[in-house]
């Protein structure tokens, strides 16, 4: 098969009821680019019968390449392995569960064209979705453009389209903490954004409770920023100044020999103030010592059970 131009990435994790409406869109909307495209469809350890649609899918459409993952990964891991399996000149990355319609990729095509190398979709409505998650969301978007050294545009989720020389620098970024609205933003170029609305899920429910949206938003903080490592110094200035006004108190107290019981109170109540910050600073600590650590291990950032004949090989990135 001649190499496509265009490539579209769908991370699967049960799917099963939104796949093969998922192809049938993608399909138009591709066919009437009028240029040769693949779909790659990554399975991060489905366990619904996702797999199995997908080879079907396969068999019936050789544009349709599965990539298995030997266990679940999570998304944003599945989209990395999409990534470096695409072939395509412009990829574009969309959810499987259609809250992303297909047909608004034709729109971030034109922008590709016009010299874009990345094209984001911003979500400009958003459907069906929950109060809590929506204010958690755009919280989180404002913590996040505030902190950190890039700056991500408002907004945005993983769909978007990327330009193939965008796509290999970032494919050589092979860290395990992974944002990559983040690590988009970082490696800079043209970029532009295209809104659209957001819909409901077409079917099943989200697969991102809110300990994997907490592991993200930390994944994003500690990836693009160090400011929570700043903020620790900060406090323990704050707090040595502090201190020293309270000693200063003290002596004064003291010298005119006027104590009473209320000091061992304060006593107690600054040891277990202290003593909280000193823990949340160790926590903070930990954060970026984990990531360090998990990093430095250097594992396999996933493992492919059954997917593309050929190994993907990193060295190839960054050198077409
Ligand atoms: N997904 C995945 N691995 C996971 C969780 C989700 O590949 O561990 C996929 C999921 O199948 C979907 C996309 O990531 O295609 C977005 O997930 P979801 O719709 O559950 O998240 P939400 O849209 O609610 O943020
Ligand atoms: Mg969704």
């Amino acid at each position: 098969m001649s190499e496509p131009t265009f490539t579209v990435i769908a991370p699967i994790y049960n799917e099963l009821d939104n796949l093969t409406l998922l192809y049938q869109r993608v399909k138009a909307v591709m066919e009437s680019t009028g240029e040769p495209w693949e779909l790659i469809l990554v399975d991060d350890g489905s366990t619904d019968g996702s797999t199995d649609l997908m080879r079907q899918l396969a068999t019936e459409d050789q544009r349709v390449r599965p990539v298995i993952f030997a266990r679940n990964f999570g998304h944003q891991i599945a989209v990395t392995a999409g990534m470096d399996y695409s072939r395509g000149q412009a990829v574009t990355i969309i959810d499987a569960d259609l809250q992303d319609p297909p047909e608004v990729i034709l729109d971030l095509i034109e922008k590709w064209r016009e010299g874009y190398q990345i094209v984001y979709a911003v979500r400009s409505e958003r459907e069906g979705e929950s109060w809590f998650k929506l204010t958690t969301a755009s919280l989180f978007y404002k913590l996040i453009f505030k902190i950190t050294d890039v700056k991500i545009p408002l907004n945005t989720g993983d769909f978007r389209l990327i330009d193939r020389k965008a796509l290999d620098v970032m494919g050589t970024m092979r860290e395990r903490s992974r944002f990559l609205r983040g690590m988009g933003a970082w490696v800079g170029f043209k970029q532009i954004g295209v809104e659209y609305k957001r819909h409901a899920r077409h079917a099943g429910e989200t697969h991102y409770p809110l300990k994997n949206m907490i592991k993200l938003a930390l994944n994003a903080i500690t990836g693009f920023s160090t400011y929570p490592l700043q903020l620790l110094t900060t406090a323990g200035a704050i707090l040595v100044g502090l201190s020293l006004v309270l000693l200063l108190v003290y002596l004064l107290l003291a010298i005119f020999n006027n104590f009473d019981l209320t000091y061992i109170l304060a006593t107690w109540l600054s040891l277990i103030f202290l003593s909280g910050i000193l823990l949340i600073g160790m926590g903070i600590l930990g954060e970026y010592i984990g990531r360090t650590y998990d990093e430095a291990k250097g594992r396999p950032l996933y493992i492919i059970a059954e997917g593309p004949d050929e190994p993907f090989d990193p060295t190839r990135l960054g050198k077409k």
